[in-house]
């Protein structure tokens, strides 16, 4: 007797073979097992392949091959048939598997591959009927009897699923519907189907039949064995309930399947017939959108034309506004330019009136014109005549000037061509204070006196061509210098100098503050004055230079770079002397000079601390150069106007000179002597003139001689202090006034000359 269990299912109790025990080495992965746990959880996809291939719920599905023990009744084995296999084997006394026989059709198929879980006798699973066929067993006691199904797929080792797919009837019964071997277990694995309740009539025949639905079907082996008697599962029962009458028929499950079959076909049928259906309707609302869409696209497209021809309405419209407006506008300016028209019009004819009567009255007055043109040209010869007459005037003029410069240059040399004018400063602020006494005299001042009291009673005249007293002011002063400096503008060579004691005035006369200026500002301002009062006749080119002598070298004031070399004292092929290399500023106007001048004092006071002392012990030299041409004969001048601020003639005993402070006592003492020393060998027309015996006399050689002109300011202090000072600078400037240097003489630019000479000669050829 076979154990049975209960279990659960789809709500109707059935009763089950009990499991066999290889059942329990089944795979958890695989689930076709079925019990109460696992129909309360099931696997969705194991259920449905499980429900989908058997039919009888009475069977299952067993993934694992036969084994001796799960056949706990070998007596109740009625066949045991070896699908396949040749010969019979005999297990043991009680079983037996039989050679492949009762079957009808189909094919032997055999394998040596190894079959996995093959239980007991793999052999069952390496053999098997194949093809169109079925099996037919005769003889068998009448009843209810099991049958178990041995499967294996061992011809398709690698599948694909659905590559065999069959359906097997016993006794007419679908037991497996579409059963995929591959699909359960895959390939060389055995799959058994047990436990299928049958029944075997009165004839002892029991019919397995194996359908193809796709590929071949397959079978390993046939158990059929007796099902325990009185034991039979309680079939189960379901109702169908009429729609009529609403009557319930009981129905076997068999019947229910076969109905359910039935309706499965009939609804796959109607299933079949809607999904056409609604392929059509769907290709047909396909066609129906397409062309939905078509219109759309149409409407779009029309709908944008209506916009478009909206917006050219609009701006038609706009336009027809602005033109309108244009055209007002028009209208308007016509009216204005119409009647302003009008008036020009009546203006222009009034103006053509009064033209008219103008034009009758200048043909009257040309008339009389004509009449009177004998007149006119009287006038005219009478007018010539006195052109004539002016040309005449001018040439005399012209002859005049030259004799008046002629005569005054006489006047000057008459006057000796240096002049000596002594210039006495007031009494400091501090000497007054300090009670000083006055040792000056100027009572005979007027007359070029001046008298110096030496002590007692005591008292010296000595004579000048000037005597300026501390009263006499700079405009005194110019007033007598200014005939001389002008003559450079004649072509003269002049030469200026301040001599005298340190703090006597010196660079007061000079250069003066800068609300009293002196000399230098003076005279350049004058030579502007005349040069611009002769522009008529002259042109002149005036450029200057600013220069110190220091230690008995020569520093260019202006130079804005630091000399390269030692500035030195050259001789042209003329014989005239100049500084080759040094800074000669062009000046067009007094601005011009006051830069000029600024830039040489502020250069002086660079490398020294104190200016006014550094001043003392150099001379500092102003040369102005002057290019002349007489636009009337074309003669050219070159001269030089020399403006010395020279350095104090104190002497080395009064001063504690030591070291530096010696050697530039010396050089200046040196260079004092040296002009001296020139002075009175001009004076005594020796032979030898020593101008090289200091920079400062071969600088000045030029305008130093019998054809230059010469002025020296001697400056003196009236303190008693100073008498020996004083009467020292009195007595050198006595020498110097002494001298009778001779005519002056113009410097005429020989090679300016000589220019205009071959002009002339080129263009007499
Ligand atoms: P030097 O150049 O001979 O050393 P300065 O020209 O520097 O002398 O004069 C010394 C001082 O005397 C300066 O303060 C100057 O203003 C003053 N001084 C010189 N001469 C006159 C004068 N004629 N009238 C008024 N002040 C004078
Ligand atoms: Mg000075």
């Amino acid at each position: 007797m076979e154990d049975l269990q209960f279990s659960t299912f789809n709500g109707v109790t059935e009763a089950m073979p009990a499991e066999p025990s290889c059942f329990s080495e089944f795979g958890e992965d695989v689930r076709l097992r079925r019990d109460p746990e696992d129909s309360a959880v099931p696997d969705e996809a194991g259920e449905s392949l499980f429900d989908s291939m058997l039919c009888d719920s009475n069977s299952r599905l067993v993934p694992s091959g036969f084994s001796s023990s799960s056949c706990t009744e070998p007596d109740g084995v009625l066949r045991f048939v070896n699908s396949g296999h040749e010969t019979t084997v005999e297990a043991s006394s009680t079983l037996k598997f039989m050679g492949d026989s009762s079957f009808n059709g189909g094919t032997v198929l055999r394998t040596d591959e190894d079959i996995t879980d093959a239980g007991d006798f793999p052999f069952l699973y390496q053999s098997a009927r194949f093809g169109n066929f079925c099996y037919q067993f005769h003889g068998l006691p009448r009843g209810d009897c099991f049958v178990d199904l041995h499967f294996a797929e061992i011809i398709y080792t690698n599948g694909p699923k659905g590559i065999r797919v069959f359906d097997v009837l016993i006794q007419e019964d679908k037991v497996l519907s579409e059963f995929d071997i591959f699909s359960v277990v895959g390939a060389n694995k055995p799959l058994q189907l047990v436990g299928v309740r049958v029944s075997v009539k009165e004839d002892g025949e029991l019919v397995v039949r194996f359908q193809g639905i796709n590929g071949s079907p397959v079978v390993n082996a046939i158990c059929i064995r007796k099902a325990p008697e009185g034991a039979a599962p309680q079939q189960p029962k379901e109702y169908l309930r009429c729609n009529h009458c609403a009557s319930e028929i009981e129905v076997s499950s068999a019947e229910k399947r076969l109905m359910r079959t039935k309706a499965t076909d009939k609804y796959e049928k109607k299933i079949q017939q809607l999904t056409t259906d609604c392929q059509r309707k769907a290709n047909e609302c396909h066609e129906a959108w397409m062309s939905l869409t078509a219109a759309n696209e149409q409407l779009e497209k029309v709908r944008m034309e209506l916009d478009n021809k909206t917006f050219q309405a609009r701006s038609l419209d706009q336009t027809v506004g602005e033109q309108a407006e244009n055209l007002r506008n028009i209208a308007t300016m016509y009216d204005q330019h119409k009647k302003s028209w009008t008036a020009a019009i009546n203006n222009m004819r009034e103006k053509i009136r009064i033209m008219k009567e103008e034009h009758i009255r200048l043909s009257r007055d040309a008339h009389s014109c004509i009449e009177s043109i004998p007149e006119l040209n009287n006038m005219v010869a009478g007018v010539q005549a006195l052109v004539a007459q002016c040309e005449d005037l001018k040439l005399k003029y012209s002859e005049e000037q030259a004799k008046r410069k002629q005569l005054y240059n006489q006047i000057q040399e008459t006057k000796g061509n240096i002049r000596v004018f002594c210039r006495c400063r007031p009494l400091s602020r501090e000497e007054s204070s300090n009670g000083c006494a006055t040792v000056v005299d100027f009572d005979a001042a007027k007359d070029g006196d001046l008298g110096v009291l030496t002590g007692g009673s005591n008292k010296r005249t000595f004579k000048f061509d000037r005597v300026y007293t501390p009263k006499d002011g700079q405009v005194d002063v110019f007033a007598d210098a200014s005939p001389l400096v002008v003559s450079v503008l004649d072509g003269y060579n002049v030469c200026i100098f301040a001599y005298g004691q340190t703090g006597t005035g010196k660079t007061f006369t000079m250069e003066g503050p800068e609300h009293n200026r002196g000399v230098n500002y003076r005279t350049l301002e004058q030579l502007f004055s005349v040069a611009r009062e002769r522009s008529d006749a002259f042109t002149y080119n005036l450029s200057v230079s600013v220069l110190e002598v220091y230690n008995e070298q020569i520093r260019d004031l202006l130079a804005t770079s630091p000399a390269s070399k030692k500035l030195e004292i050259k001789q042209t092929s003329e014989g005239s002397h100049h500084v080759p290399g040094i800074v000669e500023a062009k000046v067009d106007n007094i601005n011009d000079v006051w830069s000029v001048l600024q830039a040489g004092s502020n250069a002086r006071a660079v490398g020294s601390n104190n200016v006014n002392e550094h001043s003392s012990r150099s001379h500092c030299i102003l040369c102005i150069m002057v290019k002349t041409k007489n636009l009337m004969n074309g003669e050219c001048t070159k001269s030089k106007l020399w403006l010395v601020d020279l350095a104090g003639s104190e002497r080395l005993a009064k001063t504690d000179a030591q070291g530096e402070r010696l050697k530039e006592a010396q050089n200046i003492n040196k260079s004092l002597s040296a002009l001296g020393d020139v002075i009175y060998a001009l004076a005594t027309k020796s032979s030898h003139i020593p101008y090289r015996n200091s920079k400062l006399t071969h600088l000045l050689q030029d305008s130093l001689g019998g054809d230059s002109k010469t002025l020296m300011f001697v400056q003196i202090s009236p303190s008693e202090h100073d008498l020996s000072e004083t009467l020292s600078s009195l007595n050198f400037a006595t020498r110097v006034r002494g001298v009778e240097l001779g005519h002056a003489r113009k410097q005429i630019d020989t090679s300016e000359l000589q220019r205009v000479k071959a002009l002339v000669r080129e263009n007499l050829t």
